[in-house]
């Protein structure tokens, strides 16, 4: 096989998966879901032949990588909404939902608030709210607003996916239910520390966790925080050199 050859045969396979070592792939009755950290916050989600991202933000570099079917958008900083990086994976026909502040900015997209229910193709996705209930810039102010920010429930082929987006260990959070994957948030002084992180999620007893937008964050505290209590905790590394 010549190097052409070779070259279109990769990226043949390439426009089906992108994955590399780090991409977790959980089975459902409707097929698997593969997910990849990309960094931080931003993570690429394929199933059934789609490909969702989540929070596609700098530093990625999105070349070579899948064009989207669906942007998800958690809330309107940065790290979450990006437009250069919403326009690298942006075809005819890709959709995105997110919070009615982002769409506001980003000016394409449907709306999807707090406690909103949406169906996409085969998925069920439900927010959930995301927000400090103590930490801000000064005092009296919080980073994140409640009722702006959402995290989601994606919910495929019977398994619930949940990413909290930038969030205190606030209540609507742990009173999730039949969680089977939680990405969840810690980093100060924006969202919360990792001891309180593994308290929230001790209260809604997801079957696996993985922490994401953690930079800077001790995750021994949040393993320790977990030890015993049956909840698997996954290690991923969301900030690749
Ligand atoms: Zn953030």
């Amino acid at each position: 096989m010549n190097l052409l050859r070779l070259i279109s045969f990769v990226l043949f396979l390439a426009s089906f998966s992108y994955a590399d070592n780090q991409t977790q792939v959980f089975p459902t009755s409707s097929g698997p879901v593969r997910i990849t950290p990309l960094n931080h916050a931003s993570t690429l989600i394929e199933a059934g032949g789609k490909i969702i991202y989540l929070d596609p933000a700098k530093p990625v570099d999105f070349t070579g990588k899948p064009k989207a079917d669906l942007i998800l958008i958690t809330d309107i900083h940065g790290d979450h909404m990006d437009p250069d990086s919403i326009k690298a994976i942006s075809k005819a026909g890709t959709e995105i939902l997110a919070p009615p502040a982002v769409v506001q900015t980003v000016t394409t997209g449907k709306t999807i608030a707090n406690g909103e229910t949406k169906t996409w193709q085969d998925w069920t996705i439900d927010a959930i709210p995301a927000y400090n209930l103590q930490r801000g810039p000064a005092p009296g102010k919080l980073f994140h607003d409640k009722g702006r920010g959402n995290g989601y429930v994606l919910t495929y082929g019977g398994k619930r996916f949940y990413f909290s987006g930038d969030t205190e260990g606030v209540p609507e959070m742990r009173a999730l239910k039949n969680i089977d994957v939680a990405f969840v948030c810690m980093n100060l002084p924006y969202t919360m520390p990792p001891d309180e992180a593994a308290e929230a999620v001790k209260a809604f007893h997801p079957k696996i966790v993985i922490p994401y937008h953690y930079r800077g964050s001790d995750l021994s505290v949040f393993q320790k925080g977990l030890a015993g209590t049956g909840i698997e905790v996954r290690l991923l590394d969301w900030y690749p050199t």
